[in-house]
Parts: structure tokens; C-alpha cells; sequence
């Protein structure tokens, strides 16, 4: 527990962390201002955490500033807007910065030089929307957090029915080396931050805000400090410096004392942390109209002559803003998207600026030397000292290394947030941080794998249960066909036993009808005879009786 240079607050502190060579000043000398429009720009449609964006123009089609050119696919998920006003050239895969080195589905625009608006308008009382409204509204404008993780703001600001925000904290720590454009931010549009803060509070209802500010920045404290004077519900808070104090969990830590469940979220303690840059681009969204199409970042390293930070239209070729710092692409040994802790390297210089591009660190092999050759453990114990979440890395790195997941994982694997500290103060060189990556990347892969697997699994079982069920079907059909055969044969049977008795019964009644009919007719005819035949006399002698 300390106090913060500046501030009265308590303040608590976190376990470990570093204090690596800061080369901040070298990019702080210059004021910012717009970088200028570029021949192309291209907009990866997966520009954050979450479902990549979906087209909604085609090849060809013109476009103005601030055009909604790619809608979110499901929750989690942003869209896109034109930077610029221009012409829609291309819709297809293009290299992205991203670690991996592929390419990926981009928008390509050539500017027409217009800077043409869409119809656009701010929000006259955002106080009088309801939260989830105005957090619809940062939806639509495309705002994820630029503090490097690139997660879909809105639902950041949703802490649903049951939840009661008591504290906003607006993260302007900015503690990983060579980055300035917070501090910048911080310097210049302090008004800008303020206003998304106070946008953000409301959809949050949040009882108090705090911005932290690390005590390496006075000029950003002392501006927002003047920004918020008579805001009582607001405290510019500096906070030592020290690596990875911008770490969410870490600077909740520090200004809270509460700990994040290391499953659980901020929100669970009633915290919700936000990047001062997304808070100016909430600002923007909701008092001006404007979506989130540019960004300040910092261009940097030995490599540039004019290191200075730069108000960046999304999609701008990374070569072009270190031209415009006249750097010298000859010099650069890695060209670095982020940090030297945290950042990784880039495979080309022509990658698009993206919502999450904070840093260009063109560093030559004086910056950056290349990786000292790695020594076997000696089991010193530096990097659980230095680890900010406690964990153990060696232990880590010996289950990562021989490729013992299970174990790895036993031993929080997931947890770490590969700040890079283990790395920085290991005596043998092991880029430990590499072999956690590695070994989070083998784990998803096999989880893939078995999710892939038990699809197929539940498949062929299905198909199984699928043909014994049909096969059962198929035999009931036949057994009833058999029950029924059976029984219409009986019935048939019967029915003949019923006709032949029928058929018996009206011969006898037609027999006996044709018996009567006779007898009848043979009466009649006696009788017939009988009165015919001549009458004896009376006295004729009676038939002599014989003899
Ligand atoms: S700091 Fe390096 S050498 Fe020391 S215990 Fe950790 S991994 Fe091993
Ligand atoms: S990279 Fe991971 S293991 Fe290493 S210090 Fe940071 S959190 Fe700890």
C-alpha cells in the first residue's frame, strides 16, 4: 500500500513487474497533428476481438466519410467506416498486421482528396437516452478499446440488470516502452477524454470516476487536472511508474485493493476500466457524430529521425507515416506493432493502421538486439519475482518446453497476460514469453482439433443412431405388414365361409321354394283331375275286391 505523488487516495500495489527503459521523450518532443491522406487505404473487416465485419458496398461503388462500410456480424463484433470519401477498388484478402503474417478480407479505397461527410449530427442530450441507447449508438460507430485489445466497447459499458458500477476507471497509465500516444492525447484533447468519460459514466451510471495516470507524465496529469477541476465526482489519480501497471487487473489492484477472479471480469467487482483513447473516441461518436474512422499513434525508434505521434485515418500504409517521420526503412532491424514487451514484430512495412495500432516502433539492432542465445534454466527464481500474476514460470517454461499442456495448464497457464516481465529479467535468455504463446496456441489448436473430433464423433454416432433407428423402423413396417397379411388372409377366409354358407342357405331356400312351387302345382292338378273324371252312379256296384 502507497500514495500516489499528487493524490491522497491510498493506493495498493501488485505483486512484481519491471522497469525497463522507458524512450518515451523521443516521440513527445513534437505536437501531433493529422497525418496526411495516403493513395490507398485498407480496412481489414476484423479489426477487433470478436466476428469480423460484413460488407455492405461493393467493388466500385462511391463512398463519403464516415459511411458505414462494414456491419457487425452477431454481439461481438464492429463495424467499419470510410475514412475518407473515395471509391470502393477492391473487396479481398490482403496482408494484415497480424502476428501470424497472413492476409485477410479487406476494404480498399483510393481517396478522391474531397473529405466528403456522410450527413452526420451529434447527440443533442445524451442524458436523456437511456443507457442501453447510447450504448447503441457506440455500436454503430465502430468503437473497440484502443488501449491495444481491441474488445467491441459497448459491451464493456453493459454491466447488465443486477450489476452497480461504482467505480470508472479511465486507464491512462501507457507504462510499456516507446509508446506515447496517450500522453499525448492526454496533453492535447483533454476535453475530448472528459467528454467520453462522462458519456461512459452515464450508460454506466457509474457513482465515481478515476483516471490514473502514471507519475512519468506530469504534463497529462496537470492537463487533466485542469480539465476536471470542480468535478467532484471525478479524481486524476498518478500512479507509480511501473511495468505492467496499464494492465487492467493490475491497475484495478492498485487503485481499488480489490482483485479480479481470475475467471471472473471487472464488472463482478463492480469495476469497469477504460483507455483514456477510447473514451476521446466515445466523445466523438456521441458529441460530434463521428464514427471511429482515426487514431493517434505513435511513430518511433531509431529508425525515424522525427519520432513524434500522428492523427492517423484507419488504413493508412505503415510506410507512408514513417516516410512522413522520415524514417529510413534501410535501418530498420524489426519493424514492431506495439511495444518492445508486448507488441510483435511485423513481416512487411506496408501494413494498414488499425483500430488497435497504438505504436509503429521502426527499431534498428541497436534498439532492439537480436535475442541473446537461450541457457538452460539455472531455477533462480527472477521471473516469479517479476511476475505480475504470480505465477511460476519456470515451471511454466519446463511444461510448455517438453509440451506437458496438462500440467501447463494446471499451473494457470491461461493466466498469463504475457507481459513479457519473465522475459525481461531472466538471467539465461529464455524468451519465456514465446513459449507460453506457443503453448496457449498448441492448446487452442487441440482444442480445435477435439471440437473438430467430437463433431465428427457426435456425427457418426448420429448416423449410427440413424441407421439402427431406420433399421428398427424397417422391421416394425415389415412385422405389422406380416400382422396385417396375417389377418386380412383370416378375414378373407372368413368372408368365403360367410359367402359359401350364404350361397348354401339360398340354394336350400330356392330348393325349397321350387319343392313348394311343385307340391303346389301337383295339388292342383289332382284336384283338376279329380273334377274332370266321370262320376260313377249312384247305384253302379262298388269295385268287386279281388279275388
Ligand atoms: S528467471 Fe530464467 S533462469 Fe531464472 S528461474 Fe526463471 S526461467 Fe529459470
Ligand atoms: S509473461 Fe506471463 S508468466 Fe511471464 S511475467 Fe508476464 S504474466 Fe507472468
Amino acid at each position: 500500500m502507497s500514495q500516489g505523488a499528487g493524490t491522497t487516495r491510498r493506493l495498493w500495489k501488485f505483486h512484481g513487474g519491471v522497469h525497463p527503459p522507458l524512450h518515451k521523450d523521443i516521440s513527445t518532443t513534437l505536437p501531433v497533428r493529422a497525418a496526411r491522406l495516403p493513395d490507398r487505404l485498407v480496412l481489414p473487416l476484423h479489426q477487433h476481438i470478436g466476428e469480423p465485419a460484413e460488407p455492405i458496398v461493393g467493388k466500385g461503388e462511391k463512398i463519403l466519410k464516415g459511411q458505414m462500410l462494414a456491419r457487425p456480424q452477431g454481439y461481438v463484433s464492429a463495424p467499419v467506416h470510410a475514412p475518407t470519401s473515395g471509391t470502393v477498388t477492391d473487396i479481398g484478402n490482403h496482408p494484415v498486421p497480424h502476428p501470424s503474417g497472413l492476409s485477410a478480407p479487406c476494404l480498399v479505397i483510393e481517396p478522391d482528396g474531397e473529405e466528403r461527410w456522410i450527413d452526420h449530427q451529434a447527440v443533442e442530450d445524451y442524458t436523456a437516452l437511456p443507457p442501453s441507447e447510447l450504448r447503441n449508438l457506440i455500436r454503430e460507430a465502430g468503437i473497440v478499446g484502443l488501449g491495444g485489445a481491441g474488445f467491441p466497447a459497448y459491451i464493456k459499458y453493459n454491466p447488465g440488470h443486477q450489476k452497480v458500477i461504482q467505480t470508472l476507471i479511465l486507464n491512462g497509465v501507457e507504462c510499456e516502452p516507446y509508446i506515447t500516444c496517450d500522453d499525448m492525447l492526454m496533453r492535447e484533447a483533454p476535453q475530448d477524454i472528459l467528454g467520453g468519460l462522462r458519456v461512459i459514466q452515464h450508460a454506466l451510471q457509474a457513482r465515481e470516476c478515476l483516471i490514473a495516470i502514471e507519475d512519468n507524465k506530469p504534463q497529462a496529469i496537470a492537463s487533466l487536472q485542469q480539465a476536471t477541476a470542480g468535478c467532484d465526482d471525478i479524481e486524476v489519480v498518478p500512479v507509480p511508474t511501473v511495468y505492467p501497471q496499464g494492465s487492467e487487473k493490475q491497475l484495478i489492484k492498485v487503485l481499488t485493493g480489490k482483485e479480479v477472479p481470475a475467471d471472473g471480469l471487472a464488472l463482478n467487482i463492480g469495476v469497469v476500466c477504460a483507455n483514456v483513447g477510447t473514451a476521446a473516441a466515445v466523445h466523438r461518436a456521441i458529441n460530434r457524430g463521428e464514427p471511429l474512422i482515426s487514431r493517434y499513434v505513435t511513430i518511433t525508434g531509431g529508425a525515424v529521425a522525427a519520432p513524434r505521434n500522428l492523427d492517423v485515418l484507419l488504413g493508412t500504409p505503415m510506410n507512408a507515416l514513417i516516410g512522413e517521420c522520415d524514417g529510413d526503412p534501410a535501418r530498420i532491424a524489426r519493424l514492431i506493432m506495439g511495444g518492445p514487451m508486448m507488441g510483435f514484430a511485423l513481416h512487411r512495412h506496408d501494413l494498414p493502421v488499425i483500430k488497435t495500432t497504438n505504436c509503429i516502433l521502426a527499431a534498428t539492432a541497436s534498439d532492439l538486439p537480436p535475442p541473446r542465445p537461450e541457457l538452460p534454466c539455472i531455477r533462480c527464481g527472477a521471473c516469479a519475482d517479476a511476475c505480475p500474476v504470480n505465477l511460476l514460470p519456470q515451471q511454466l517454461y519446463w511444461y510448455s518446453k517438453h509440451r506437458n499442456l496438462d500440467r501447463a495448464q494446471e499451473y494457470d497457464l491461461f493466466d498469463c497476460i504475457e507481459c513479457g516481465c519473465c522475459s525481461y529479467v531472466c538471467p539465461s535468455h529464455i524468451p519465456l514469453v514465446q513459449y507460453f504463446r506457443y503453448a496457449k496456441g498448441d492448446i487452442w489448436t487441440q482444442e480445435r482439433e477435439k471440437e473438430k473430433s467430437d463433431i465428427a464423433r457426435r456425427r457418426h454416432e448420429f448416423r449410427q443412431f440413424r441407421i439402427e433407428r431406420e433399421k428398427a423402423e424397417r422391421k416394425a413396417r415389415r412385422a405389422r405388414k406380416k400382422a396385417d397379411g396375417a389377418q386380412s388372409e383370416r378375414e378373407r377366409k372368413k368372408a368365403e365361409i360367410q359367402a359359401a354358407i350364404a350361397r348354401t342357405q339360398a340354394r336350400r331356400q330356392a330348393a325349397m321354394k321350387e319343392a313348394e312351387k311343385r307340391r303346389k302345382a301337383h295339388g292342383r292338378g289332382r284336384q283338376k283331375a279329380m273334377d274332370e273324371s266321370p262320376r260313377a252312379p249312384d247305384n253302379a256296384p262298388e269295385k268287386e275286391p279281388r279275388k
